[in-house]
């Protein structure tokens, strides 16, 4: 990542910064998330690959592997402590499967 660039908006110079990027209404903290700042004209903005490494850093903490156990005779999957304390969990709460396309579900809370 360069320290420094050309603005988008003015073509002066913006040096990289960070800051805390707080996700899904605070749900969700990412420390040190890098964008630019222009010196000129005051704007703030982020390039794709600042993107490309905020949703990197997102899937990274954010993603866990489970395999299907069985429960008698239903299939189960367990949720990992972190997921369980972020979203605030319980034994009896109730989530929504909610089917994305043939490889995603998506998870409701
Ligand atoms: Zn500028």
């Amino acid at each position: 990542m360069d320290e420094k660039i050309a603005c988008v908006f003015c073509n002066g110079n913006a040096n990289v910064a960070f800051e805390e990027l707080t996700l899904l209404n605070g749900k969700i903290i990412l420390w040190n998330q890098p964008y630019y700042k222009c010196n000129k004209c005051k704007k703030e903005f982020v390039t794709s690959e600042q993107m490309l490494r905020t949703e990197k850093e997102l899937k990274t903490h954010f993603a866990f592997n489970r395999p299907i156990i069985s429960t008698g005779r239903s299939l189960a999957i367990t949720l990992p402590t972190d997921l369980v304390d972020f979203y605030k969990l319980k034994k009896g709460t109730t989530v929504r499967l909610v089917p994305e396309d043939n490889r995603t579900v998506k998870l409701v809370v």
